[in-house]
């Protein structure tokens, strides 16, 4: 296989040709001479590899698109600027309560056109569900 497709071969089963395009599923197979015009685009609002990546993502598509993006995001003083700061907190477990009823979850519904209420007790795991009427 030449050298200059074997990238493509994992791909092989979704690529097809349509108006002069070459694509991959629904995203149009960029070309190497037009690649850095693709990701000056992309990089043009500095909003960071995430961004950059969503708006590529199902639309173009070339081999090592994803780290390419995100070599170029990282590398930008700018992009780096806008990066969230906070970071994800880990889920934490909470207590279920040590009686009955101490600690309810309560969340709205709708089945069928009506309104409902439910509340589960932690402690017990008991269900309970209202018909809201107003
Ligand atoms: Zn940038």
């Amino acid at each position: 296989m030449p050298q200059r497709i074997r990238h493509y071969f994992d791909f092989r089963d979704t690529i097809s040709f349509s108006d002069g395009l070459m694509l991959k599923g629904e995203a149009v197979i960029i070309p190497k001479s037009l690649r850095n015009e693709m990701k000056a685009r992309l990089h043009k609002a500095h909003f960071g590899s995430d961004s950059m990546l969503g708006r590529a993502r199902g639309t173009i598509f070339w081999p090592g698109m994803k780290s390419d993006i995100k070599q170029l995001a990282d590398c930008c003083s700018i992009c780096q600027e806008s990066k969230p700061k906070n970071q994800n907190i880990p889920l934490m477990q909470h207590a279920e309560g040590s009686t009955p009823w101490q600690k309810i979850g309560l969340d709205l519904f709708e089945l069928n056109g009506k309104h409902y209420l439910i509340a589960v007790d932690y402690f017990s795991s008991f269900i309970e569900i209202d018909l809201l009427t107003s």
